[in-house]
């Protein structure tokens, strides 16, 4: 029977608030934070300016940016605001504002190109737009109103003291919170929606496992708040009433004097920066005895940096965590000293959640101790892709069930280990890079015959997007023209970073690309998989 092949969750069930209470993420989090049993004074702190926030001035200024809104732009419940902007401590005030007035949030990374975006924009269908003033000018035309952030209107959105506060909105927790992007298991990029409820649940989630300290946290986030992992710690981190230190833009040494100014106790991080903090004598020369947790996700951690990171950091818990946008973000994590000693694991499944692993040729669930492909089912998972059923029957399968595209095992206490990579995507510094909309751009290219892009293992970026080219007789296309061709138009996380010329793609009678072919010849295992 395939219900025994389904593995549930070993931590204990988390009661959330009844599904159908009107609740919106944003009142379920600053309800928790006012309540909190570990109040803390400080909501935000600029890391550059030494800036601080105190939860109440955060509350305040919510509720006052939500009354400007609705005053000033006529937004309603159920439309769309785009935002494109770097990390900055007005994105979680405008993520809660947005929230609690049940707009939809569309974060979208600021480093895309001005035809990325108009393929997002074409998804969300925006009515708003949130920019700076170095990004805006990326925007396309609009139909519709952008107000940048870093700007003396925003500041006076927030602060307006005559601002007439405006009735509250009721927001169902089934009313759809975020559209994020991602491109799936397969071409190109797609809106995962998530929803109210799936927020109330990993915050829920989140605060059952909290681990008892005797002083408040305070976390330095160098995830971009536009990705899932940042968008939903923004929401997790007023629940659980944390001191968030906010880097605009990431550097190392800019990092460790902010933990030791600002006494970190917990730093979040995609695989690239944990690579970067066991590199050399990079710890030297400050205080880090704060520091008591690093928690990384969002990509592969090789073992070999996680040996070299526990013998410079002794005493420093490195806790993985493993999930997709489509999961919210978390499915599987390392809570607590016992769990982060897994290495090679990424943790337990999150409460309230099941798993099972399903051969991926014959599509059958596995008995317990078989690789297969990951399939999970919960409160976490997406409602589905945006304007897209076909996609979304193709990964939300049976009942309820998220097809991941994670080759991985699951050992006899419950702990993930991932494998290999199922789907097509390459993991760029925890960045997607999706390769098929690669492909697209080198088959336009008048020299090109045929093209597939594959990973490539690389130790500082987990991965980089190689391209195997097929030129055209009597072309003499070289290397550089073909990573110049790709980067003119991509962000600058896409580009291609290596190219192989060969005399044809391997395909299936089918017609599609035998990308596992292609790794063996080209780019070998990934190791850090
Ligand atoms: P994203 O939607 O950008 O968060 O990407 C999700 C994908 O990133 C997953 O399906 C995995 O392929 C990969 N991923 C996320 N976390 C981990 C991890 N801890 N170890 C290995 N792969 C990961």
């Amino acid at each position: 029977c395939s219900e025994t092949k389904t593995f549930h969750s070993l931590r204990p069930p988390v009661t959330l608030p009844p599904e159908t209470t009107p609740l919106s993420a944003a009142s379920y989090a600053l309800s928790l934070q006012l309540t909190s049993p570990w109040p803390n004074p400080t909501a935000l702190i600029n890391s550059a300016t030494g800036r601080h926030l105190s939860y109440s001035e955060f509350a305040k200024q919510t509720k006052t940016l939500a009354a400007s809104l609705q005053n000033l732009t006529g937004l309603s419940k159920g439309d769309t605001a785009f935002i494109l902007s770097p990390n900055s401590t007005q994105i979680p005030i405008l993520y809660c504002s947005l929230l609690s007035l049940g707009i939809i949030i569309s974060p979208a990374n600021p480093a895309s190109t001005e035809a990325e975006i108009s393929r997002q924009i074409k998804l969300s269908k925006p009515l708003i737009a949130f920019a700076v003033s170095s990004t805006c000018h990326k925007l396309p035309t609009m139909r519709y109103r952008t107000i940048l952030i870093d700007s003396p209107e925003f500041e006076s959105m927030l602060s307006s003291s005559s601002r007439e506060l405006c009735p509250p909105v009721e927001v169902s927790q089934s009313d759809i919170a975020a559209i994020m992007y991602s491109s799936g298991t397969t071409g190109q990029v797609k809106g995962v929606m998530l929803t109210h409820r799936n927020l109330i649940a990993i915050v829920g989630i989140f605060l059952a496992q909290r681990l008892e300290r005797e002083s408040p946290e305070v976390l330095l986030y160098t995830v971009p708040y536009f990705h899932v992992f940042g968008f939903f710690y923004s929401v997790k981190s007023v629940a659980l009433s944390e001191t968030v230190v906010v880097m605009e833009r990431f550097d190392l040494r800019k990092m460790l004097r902010a933990v030791e100014e600002f006494r970190v106790t917990d730093v979040a991080v995609a695989p690239p920066v944990l690579v970067a903090m066991t590199k050399g004598d990079v710890r030297d020369g400050y205080d880090l005895r704060s520091l008591d947790k690093v928690g990384c996700g969002g990509a592969p951690l090789g073992k070999d940096v996680i040996r070299t990171f526990t013998t410079k950091f002794p005493g420093v818990l490195l806790c993985q965590g493993y999930g997709l946008t489509e999961t919210t973000g978390s499915a599987f994590r390392a809570v607590g000293p016992e769990e982060s000693l897994r290495w090679g694991s990424v943790g337990r499944l999150n409460a309230n959640c099941e798993a099972k692993l399903v051969d991926p040729d014959a599509g059958v669930a596995l008995p317990p101790g078989n690789q297969g492909e990951l399939w999970i089912r919960g409160p976490l998972v997406m409602k589905g892709y945006i304007g897209n059923p076909k996609e979304t029957s193709e990964t939300l399968v049976g009942d309820g069930w998220l097809r991941t595209g994670d080759l991985c095992y699951i050992d006899e206490e419950g702990f993930l280990y991932v494998v290999d990579r199922l789907k097509e995507l390459i993991k760029y510094k925890g960045y997607q890079v999706p390769p098929a909309e690669l492909e697209q751009l080198l088959l336009s290219h008048l020299e090109i015959d045929d093209a597939a892009v594959i990973p490539y293992p690389d130790e500082e970026a987990g991965e980089v997007p190689m391209a195997c080219v097929v030129r055209r007789p009597q072309s003499s296309l070289d290397e550089a023209q073909v990573v110049e061709f790709v980067a003119k138009q991509v962000a600058p996380y896409k580009k291609i970073r290596r190219v192989a010329f060969t005399s044809f793609i391997p395909k299936s009678p089918a017609g599609k690309i035998l990308r596992k072919e292609l790794r063996k010849i080209f780019s070998g295992p990934l190791s850090r998989l």
